[in-house]
């Protein structure tokens, strides 16, 4: 059992006192390596990594990651692990870390590298050593107040609002680092936040998408009542504030209720767009760090898309996870859950196995939070559960890490669970093919194919823009960008290099010669460009494209090719708004909560892009709270 590290620096050193017995068969007259200090380099997730190695005649003696711009949180497992195993097992034959692979594997490669101009004999380095003879074989057994399963956004969430009610709180996390998927997002948070949405314009477009809304066929009461509300609210913001873009909690949960196809729970999404805004305050009061900046992000329909000001979901997953830490949370990597435990009808526990073979039977008093996420990584789940793709098999890639295999889901249907809409299963368009990229959001982007032309409204919604991938050559299509994109987001120049020099993003000083590095007839690509400016002035075109930004006309321009790949599993354990799960005859499972992507009910058939994020995260926080008071 170990407790949350605090955050992991990118330069770690590593000395390891190295058995005489492990070396001893490696000894040879001439010895092993010409001692001395080597570097070696490899290409990682986001860069190359470099390392430093020290040899005498007989061993590696230390390995030190020197660079890397690997993602934190992501990468801190391999860059920690990976050295120490090389310097322990005196081998390049170490396992990779899960969840970090590239990474694991590049630090091997650079060391490889290294080695080689050591006058290694690279035979004996990549020889494999059985390390399975300590596995432990005895049960330990735990009590607290909450158990939450998974260590993700919603768990570290649950995991400070319980320990803020007071709770003990253990949290189980199956691979060697917390985070989940909540740590691999862009951190797209969308919510309503008049203060920093008081500088965006409402346009006719915009006007006319509210009046279909509130207009529409209802679908139920429910649906009614809130597009009256919706009525009420903007017909006073066009009298009070025309310019200004409007919005509400209600016109945030009535795009949802309408992008998921009227198939989500009205009740669960009003919690979600009224909790979004006081989570969001909740998050700075343990430290996170908010953009004024609010834009679309890719299928988020509107203007209301958060972010930190790092853009990326250890924003989030960092500062709960010290806030859970200083307030005596116990997290447990490398242990998964693998059933819960039932007595007299209420879950009290789970039955767990950690990576080095021990048994966990824990109790717990309070409450249990099943914060598994979603099933995205598990081909054979979502092939079975699929009904609205022609394929998600082993060739449609995932964004999701390896832990994604909806365990929750398995534990939760053996304790009777009811499940909504899983057959709901999201394609993110944005699978990077080219490997890099410019900007997630929509408004200043411009999507192409391979002839060069436009197919789709960018702010469609990701059902949409999936479909109309697919529907492509070969199923890709780029995202051209002009260099106002890279400023206005403030990406660092060096790695826009880098991802240029690396094949990963394709540069051109005028859309002409950017037409030509991506195989496109450059007069199809201007005169598409020269159309689409067009459509920018008059804020409409052939597509019904609402949300509109810059025209694309400052060089140096860029793409980068994508295609969809399996993202988000939106339909899952079925929840009540205060994180009960409900079984199969409609009762609340007693002991039971559940939070983030594992519930269904929201999104319904198609999420709006940045609402995940509010979603594990505001219900996380609920969960914590309400397992800690037994609520
Ligand atoms: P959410 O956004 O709902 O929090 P994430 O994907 O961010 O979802 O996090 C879910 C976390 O749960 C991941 O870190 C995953 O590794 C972890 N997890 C999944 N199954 C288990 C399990 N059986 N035991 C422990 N942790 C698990």
């Amino acid at each position: 059992m170990s407790k949350i590290k605090s955050i992991l620096s990118i330069l770690i050193s590593i000395l390891f006192v190295v058995s005489i017995v492990g070396c001893s068969d490696k000894k040879t007259e001439a010895g092993m390596y010409n001692p001395g200090t080597y570097i070696g380099t490899a290409d990682g997730h986001n860069g190359e990594i470099k390392v430093e190695v020290k040899v005498d005649k007989d061993k590696i003696l230390s390995l030190i990651v020197l660079e890397s711009a690997e993602t934190e949180g992501i990468a801190d497992p391999a860059i920690e692990k990976i050295p120490a195993a090389i310097v322990e097992k005196q081998t390049l034959a170490v396992d990779t870390v899960s969840g970090a692979t590239v990474t694991s594997s590049a630090i091997i490669e650079a060391t490889k590298m290294a080695l080689k101009e050591a006058g290694a004999d690279m035979s004996k380095l990549t020889e494999y050593k059985d390390d399975n003879s300590e596995i432990q074989t005895e049960t330990e057994k735990l009590e607290t107040d909450v158990l939450i399963i998974g260590a993700g956004g919603a768990g570290m969430a649950a995991a400070v609002s319980a320990t803020e009610a007071g709770a003990n709180v253990i949290v189980l996390e199956k691979m060697p680092a917390i985070g989940g998927n909540t740590i691999r997002s862009g951190g797209a948070f969308n919510t309503v936040d008049p203060e920093n949405q008081a500088n965006l314009k409402m346009t006719d477009t915009l006007r006319e998408s509210v009046k279909e809304a509130f207009n529409a066929k209802p679908e139920n009461d429910e649906h009614q009542k809130l597009m009256d509300e919706v009525k009420v609210q903007f017909e006073a913001h066009e009298n009070e504030n025309p310019d200004v873009l409007f919005d509400s909690p209600e016109w945030h949960a009535l795009q949802t209720f309408m992008s998921g196809d009227m198939e989500g729970d009205i009740s669960l999404i009003r919690k979600l767009t009224n909790e979004a805004l006081p989570t969001k305050e909740w998050l700075s009061s343990k430290g996170v760090d908010w953009s004024k900046d609010i834009r679309a992000v890719v299928g988020a329909l509107w203007e209301r898309s958060s972010q930190a000001t790092e853009e990326k979901g250890s924003s989030f997953i960092n500062p709960l996870a010290k806030q859970a830490e200083e307030n005596g949370a116990e997290v447990m990597l490398e242990v998964s859950a693998k059933e819960l435990i039932v007595e007299e009808g209420k879950v009290i526990g789970a039955i767990a196995e950690g990576s080095d073979g021990t048994s966990y039977e824990i109790t717990a008093n309070n409450g249990v939070i099943l914060a598994t996420g979603g099933f995205s990584a598990n081909v054979e789940m979502r092939q079975k559960y699929n009904t609205i793709w022609s394929d998600l098999g082993e060739d449609m890639e995932t964004t999701n890490h390896p832990g994604a295999t909806g365990d929750g889901i398995i534990m939760a249907e053996d304790v009777n669970a009811d499940f909504v809409g899983m057959e709901s299963i999201q394609l993110m368009p944005l699978w990077p093919v080219s490997g890099g990229g410019i900007s997630g959001y929509v408004n200043n982007v411009m999507y192409i194919n391979k002839s060069g032309e436009r197919y789709v409204a960018e702010d469609s919604r990701r059902d949409v823009l999936a479909q109309g991938a697919l529907d492509q050559e070969d199923k890709i299509f780029y995202i051209i960008n002009d260099h106002t994109e890279v400023e206005d987001i403030g990406l660092p120049q060096e790695q826009v290099d880098y991802m240029v020099s690396e094949k990963m993003l394709f540069k051109g000083e005028t859309i002409e010669e950017l037409a030509k590095e991506i195989n496109i007839d450059p007069s199809v690509l201007k005169e598409t460009t020269e159309k689409f400016n067009n459509a920018v002035e008059k804020q409409s075109d052939e597509f019904g494209r609402l949300v509109w930004g810059n025209k694309i006309e400052k060089g140096p321009f860029y793409a980068a090719s994508y295609s969809p790949a399996v993202h988000h599993t939106m339909g899952g354990v079925k929840v009540d708004i205060n994180t009960h799960v409900i079984n199969k005859n409609g009762e609340i499972i007693k002991g039971l909560y559940a939070a983030g992507e594992i519930t269904g009910g929201i999104h319904g058939t198609n999420r709006v892009g940045g609402n995940a994020i509010p979603d594990a995260l505001a219900f996380g926080r609920i969960a914590g709270e309400k397992a800690a008071k037994s609520e």
